[in-house]
């Protein structure tokens, strides 16, 4: 079959909730990718962070087919000989006490909303059906009817009301808006280290570690929603290591699978995962050992193929080079570790154009909102394939 085909069946048959650039891809290997027609791209989205190991990483893909061999899924209903290897080499890598393993990262978001509610109603003292949550403008945590009640993003939200109550919004970088939203009802503060799908917008330096501080002064649990930032992706194993802060509750997904499999985690250093019953919270495939085993190698590779110390170092190469791009159309070139964003000028005419164009010469990314090009390829990128990418966005950008 050709692309133009692949494309129609698609649009046909398929809900149109995304609207994809039009390449059909069918095989991939560390940081490039295969069309069906056989030309090959340099992945720069590396599917939105979860694919930080490299497209089907030769160890994971040998545990994912020898864990299919053994078992799959038991359910929680009993035990499986992976769940707690993974528990405790995620707490040790991330000096943290518990863990609550799920599926998707919008699972664990509503995990930690659960989690935190009834923490403050049995620890805090919250009176009943009063806990608020405090969530920052432009954020991004997922698409449940919860997670999109409180987005901000009239696109995430119109159209699917009503909305699940509790949720003060705030401007994000801001901590003084925190100490000022807090309430004797406030059971916890959910954030992202640095907002992704926002247009990777960095908040100013030691916003982190005053938000820390005012949340432990007011008794309010500190969430760091870091299904994006974790795992590599700023330079650091978290986002939070650039302060030097360790949140209550640190939310990871995408990458903890390494791109094969859904998997994410609630991990707690307090004792709110503890309020937790049996029978009030879980899920089918939740820590089923397919899972624990994948997540487990894709832990292990990241850290002894030194992916986060590369994130670091080419992170660091490629915003520099970026930002040495002369061209009339960027406003702005930001990022942290390989977390990139170039946001073009409104009169550029759009993100989307020119991530065509790159497409046209080999290299896949996607604008995030309708001004911004996100740069995040797999962890592994060597400085070779970034100035191979450096030349062609120079020319795409300089042009016009
Ligand atoms: C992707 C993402 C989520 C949602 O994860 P899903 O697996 O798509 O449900 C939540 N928070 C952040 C910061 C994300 O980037």
């Amino acid at each position: 079959m050709e692309t133009r085909q692949y494309i129609e069946l698609e649009e046909k048959y398929g809900a149109h909730n995304y609207k994809p650039l039009d390449v059909v891809l069918s095989r991939g290997q560390g940081v490039w990718v295969w069309d069906v027609e056989g030309k090959k791209y340099l992945d720069c989205l590396a599917s939105y962070s979860a694919v930080n190991q490299g497209h089907c990483h030769p160890k994971i893909m040998q545990t994912m087919i020898e864990q299919c061999q053994k078992l799959t899924l038991t359910s929680r209903a009993f035990r499986n000989d992976q769940l707690g290897l993974l528990y405790e080499e995620l707490c040790k890598l991330t000096n943290s006490h518990k863990v609550l393993p799920m599926n998707s990262g919008a699972e664990a978001v509503e995990t930690v909303i659960k989690a935190v509610r009834k923490w403050a109603y049995k620890v805090k003292g919250v009176p009943k059906d009063q806990a608020e949550i405090i969530a920052c403008e432009n954020n991004f945590h997922g698409r449940t009817i919860t997670l999109v009640g409180f987005s901000t993003e009239e696109l995430y939200r119109e159209g699917f009301g009503p909305f699940t109550p509790g949720f003060n919004i705030i401007p994000f970088g801001d901590a003084e808006a925190l100490e000022s939203a807090i309430t004797p009802n406030t059971a916890g503060f959910l954030v992202e280290p640095v907002q992704g799908e926002a247009g990777i917008i960095i908040p100013p330096d030691g916003y982190l570690r005053k938000v820390k501080s005012i949340c432990e002064k007011n008794q309010v649990v500190l969430i760091l929603d870091e299904i994006q930032t974790g795992l590599g992706r700023t330079g650091k194993l978290l986002a939070e290591q650039h302060e030097g802060i360790e949140a209550d509750i640190s939310l990871i997904g995408k990458a903890l699978s390494g791109g094969f499999y859904p998997v994410s985690a609630v991990l707690s250093n307090t004792e709110v995962l503890g309020v937790l019953r049996p029978g009030e919270h879980g899920s089918t495939f939740g820590g089923n050992p397919l899972a624990c085993a994948v997540a487990r190698t894709a832990l292990r590779v990241l850290i002894e193929e030194g992916m986060i110390d590369n994130s670091a170092a080419m992170g660091a190469y490629f915003l520099e080079e970026l930002k040495k791009v002369r061209s009339p159309l960027i406003k702005e070139v930001r990022g942290r570790g390989l977390m990139i964003g170039v946001e073009l000028f409104p009169e550029a005419g759009g993100a989307r154009g020119y991530c065509e164009k790159l497409m046209g010469l080999g290299i896949l990314c996607k604008e995030t909102h309708d001004h911004i090009i996100r740069f995040a390829p797999p962890l592994i990128i060597t400085k070779e394939e970034i100035d191979w990418a450096l030349e062609r966005i120079g020319k795409v950008l300089a042009k016009h």
